[in-house]
């Protein structure tokens, strides 16, 4: 950004109190925040006690050598064991852990004595292998059981998981396979998508090939699909062979709370993914608090379901490690949310009385452009609260997550954080706060954020700039694996001793958080810096809008010129007529100067695999030049229609 501070133009005035039966038996209360402020490692020191550890840490945060921090560095535990045995052992045996929904329709329940016999069967397995302590293990899984067996049989024996997401291509896996040299992959021959079986076995095959991954001896394969796959004897193992032959017999060992976890590539929404590592003891603090109090979970009674895949940040810390260590319930979903139908997510919602549902702002957007009378066939009322998590979420489709799926009754609380902060750092709370659409508000308990001008002196209420977070906290990134000076250079350069998160933020005249995009996509026009989340929240609050993206394109004049790119919603057609509205629409909610100079309808937007917009790509469009990095697009073709839009674009 210039000298300018972000520009804020937006305002919202809606307020939604929590249900006052909901805050009369809130996990949490707003006595939590000063008491956490007060000492900030004494309540992650009392957090921490929600685990088991086979040695108490005595110790809490040493930050003797920033930025490289160690939480309850001489506690011990093992976090596979606090994820399911001891909940075996306080008699939940019988209580299902996960509700498994296959995308053809076959289910699975397994309770967690039944995870915790799998669980040791797979960590037999793996030793059986040759993984020992501190050895890498890739997992290429769809969202199936064994994802989440496999996660936690690494973490039991204290092998660090690489989760690459199953829609990556061999090149994407194989620089990943690399980079945190691992040496088993575990796999399976595929997965189901959009009512077909979707291989996975091939692209293994082929990543192998590539001389960085050459170093893989073993790969595991669970069988989803039945679909052929090649076979390298020697190297290539079936799961349904080597793991249930096992003993269902594992003693978890102790581990120190700073053994690495997991490496957890980001999503590569702004350039080259980044490998980041996360350990255990001080991680697994942060996500089991965070879940307890941001969806105010109680275990006996909810029924949890969080749409992530597991190969994102949101699906290792509200999939596994949060929720199971909570010991909840949860559903998980192999596929897509329109197979068979537009409705399945809904229905799932309704056969298993889903209480708490936890999904991203795209898929919200999504749901919008397909209409409201789709879930409105369904018997939504088991929900209790709703969250938001992965982009920015536009009012609009705040109010109609609210009314559609909320039934007007649910808190929604939208989660800021990143795969660097391994959990939830701002939040509403749902028997707390009265929410604000399209804010995250409030930094969690025993979190300290704030906001910055360039030179790093925080702004004061109704001001915009940077958001930094200016205390270490449990569930923090130690590094990039294999590249500390990466770490510090990306995080920790920018404002002197302060977190630098790369996202816009402004704070409201009551001191409360709005996330207003990257950094990198901040546009400068005519002196002012302008949000793109702000424009394109002034577009979807349009009725005929479901979702845009603007971004900056250079201008002679203006310096940068508001480009949108902006999908109509169902039933609304293309016409110069509305496109002028729609200007006039952003230029009367914010302003003249926010005004875009072109809107394009489009099909579809290009997004990152997790589902976010890649406006990079669009401001290569819009600036007429070569795309750049397009690995983790979901879908390249969008491009080509998009460039068709804009003539004389290359
Ligand atoms: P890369 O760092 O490789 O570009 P990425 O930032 O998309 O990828 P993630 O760690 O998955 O990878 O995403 C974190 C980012 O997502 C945040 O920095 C922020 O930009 C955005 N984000 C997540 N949750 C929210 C939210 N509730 N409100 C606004 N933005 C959010
Ligand atoms: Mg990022």
């Amino acid at each position: 950004m210039s000298d300018e501070t972000l520009s804020n133009l937006l305002r919202e005035e809606r307020r939604f109190p929590p249900p006052p039966a909901l805050a009369a038996a809130a996990n949490v209360t707003a006595e939590v925040y000063e008491r956490a402020a007060a000492d900030r490692p004494a309540f992650w020191a009392e957090q921490a006690r929600r685990l088991s550890w086979a040695t108490e840490p005595q110790q809490t945060l040493d930050w003797s050598n920033p930025p490289f921090a160690k939480w309850f560095a001489d506690g011990e535990l093992n976090v596979a064991y606090n994820c399911v045995d001891r909940h075996v052992e306080a008699g939940l045996g019988d209580r299902v852990a996960l509700h498994f929904e296959g995308e053809p329709g076959d289910t699975r329940d397994l309770t967690y004595a039944q995870l915790k016999d799998e669980v040791c069967k797979a960590a037999n397995a793996l030793t059986g292998l040759g993984v020992e302590k501190g050895d890498r293990v890739a997992i290429y899984l769809p969202m199936i059981p064994e994802a989440v067996i496999s996660m936690l049989a690494c973490a039991r024996i204290g092998a660090p998981h690489s989760v690459v997401f199953g829609g990556f291509s061999a090149d994407a896996l194989a620089t990943r396979i690399d980079d945190a040299d691992a040496r088993v992959v575990i796999t399976a021959d595929g997965g189901w998508r959009r009512g077909k079986p979707s291989a996975l076995k091939p692209a293994v095959d082929e990543a192998l090939t590539r001389p960085g991954a050459g170093r893989v001896r073993s790969v595991l394969v669970v069988r989803r699909t039945g679909q052929d796959v090649d076979w390298h004897e020697g190297r290539d193992v079936w799961w349904h062979e080597v793991v249930e032959a096992q003993s269902a017999e594992h003693e978890p060992q102790a581990f120190g709370a700073e053994h690495p976890l997991f490496i957890l590539y980001t999503s590569g929404t702004t350039g080259r993914p980044k490998g980041i590592l996360h350990t255990s003891g001080g991680y697994l603090t942060q996500v089991s608090y965070t879940h307890h109090a941001v969806f105010d979970l109680k275990p006996e009674t909810d029924v949890y379901w969080c749409s992530a895949d597991i190969g994102w940040v949101t699906g290792h810390s509200y999939i596994v490690y949060g929720p199971l260590s909570n010991a909840a319930t949860q559903v998980i979903y192999e596929g897509t949310p329109d197979t068979p139908h537009q409705g399945r997510w809904w229905e799932i919602i309704a056969k298993h009385r889903v209480s708490v549902f936890y999904t991203a702002p795209t898929a919200i957007r999504t749901c919008m452009k397909w209409g409201e009378e789709i879930p409105a066939r369904f018997d939504l009322s088991s929900l209790r609260v709703l969250g938001s998590v992965g982009e920015p979420i536009n009012p609009e489709a705040w109010m109609w997550y609210r009314k559609n799926i909320g039934g007007d009754r649910c808190p929604i609380v939208d989660t800021w954080w990143q795969t660097e902060t391994g959990g939830i750092m701002i939040s509403p709370l749902p028997g707390v706060t009265a929410t604000k659409p399209g804010s995250a508000q409030t930094p969690m308990p025993g979190i300290a954020a704030t906001v910055v001008d360039d030179e790093s002196r925080e702004v004061p209420d109704g001001a915009g700039g940077y958001l930094v977070l200016t205390e270490p906290w449990p569930g923090m990134l130690r590094t990039i694996w294999g590249d500390d000076q990466r770490y510090v250079d990306t995080y920790w350069s920018r404002f002197e001793g302060r977190y630098f998160a790369g996202d816009g933020a402004k704070k409201d005249d009551d001191g409360d958080l709005w996330l207003l995009g990257r950094v990198d996509d901040v546009m400068l026009v005519s002196g002012h810096n302008i949000s793109t989340t702000e424009v394109e929240s002034a577009l979807v609050s349009h009725p005929k809008v479901a979702e845009a993206a603007v971004v900056g394109a250079a201008d002679p004049t203006t310096g940068q010129a508001i480009v949108a790119f902006v999908i109509l919603r169902g039933g609304a057609t293309e016409t110069e007529d509305l496109v002028a509205e729609l200007r006039d629409h952003v230029g009367s909610a914010l302003g003249a100067i926010a005004k875009p100079k072109r809107v394009l309808p489009v099909s579809e937007l290009p997004k990152t695999r997790s589902g976010k917009i890649m406006r990079r790509l669009l401001r290569d469009v819009a600036e007429n030049r070569e795309l750049g990095d397009v690995t983790t697009l979901t879908d390249s073709t969008v491009m080509d229609l998009i460039q068709s839009k804009l003539p004389g674009a290359a």
